[in-house]
């Protein structure tokens, strides 16, 4: 059973590389960002709640994560493994996901971290373009992934092409900085732990890809 965990800056290729490997080994991304939109999308009061922090570029309180976290987790189709993508980001959620994953008798087996500088990741974010339709939500760059039917339809559902609220240069500073404070610790943990896998994420994608298979086979 894996149940692997993606870190690195936003713009590392996370989202990228979660589909690969969850087609791969056969078991669902877990993204917490989705799931935030997802909820935001239904306009419940925890989705209002939400949508206060994501469009400001903050990160969302603890108890909302945890209820949206450990909802998804108890799934059905989590069994098998599943990989997390933005999450856990802080040390409050480490402890939180070591209490949830142990709850359902399972526990973290692998690290991936995807290295890129800040550069990169807001080269990447500027041009990042998103599939509308909250149940695809397939990812795109203008320049380095663009789709290859219709230049603002998504490939997959045809739905129209976004730019997410969060992907501003001022939220996306702000999500780096908070990164670098918060996040980065996290990567030192795993290490100590013996789980991290360190990736060169300024490759190409394909390149990436191919290393992180390495890691797998
Ligand atoms: P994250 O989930 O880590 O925030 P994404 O997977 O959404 O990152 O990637 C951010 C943007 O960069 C997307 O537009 C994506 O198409 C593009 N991208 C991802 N990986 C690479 C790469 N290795 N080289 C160039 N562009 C990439
Ligand atoms: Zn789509």
């Amino acid at each position: 059973m894996f149940n692997i965990i993606l870190l690195g800056p936003q713009g590392a290729g996370k989202g990228t590389q979660a589909e690969k490997l969850a087609a791969q080994l056969e078991i669902p991304t877990i993204s917490v960002g989705k799931l935030f939109r997802m909820e935001m999308d239904k306009e419940t009061g925890l989705g209002q709640a939400i949508a206060k922090y994501v469009n400001a570029g903050d990160r969302v309180p603890a108890d909302m994560v945890d209820q949206v976290m450990s909802a998804r987790l108890a799934e059905e189709d989590t069994e098998k493994g599943v990989i997390l993508d933005g999450y856990p980001r802080t040390k409050d959620q480490i402890a939180n996901l070591d209490k949830v994953m142990g709850d359902l008798g399972r526990n973290v087996t692998h690290v991936v971290y995807l290295r890129v500088p800040d550069e990169v990741s807001l080269r990447r974010l500027s041009g990042r373009r998103v599939c509308s339709n909250p149940k695809c939500e397939e990812n795109y760059h203008v320049d380095f992934n663009p789709p290859k039917k219709d230049p603002n339809k998504c490939d997959k559902c045809g739905s129209d092409l976004i730019q997410r609220s969060d992907d501003t240069p001022d939220a996306i500073r702000h999500r780096l900085e908070l990164y670098h404070q918060d996040t980065e610790p996290i990567v030192d943990y795993y290490r100590a732990k013996g789980l991290l896998h360190e990736v060169d994420g300024t490759k190409a994608i394909m390149d990436v890809w191919a290393d992180i298979q390495g890691i797998f086979s």
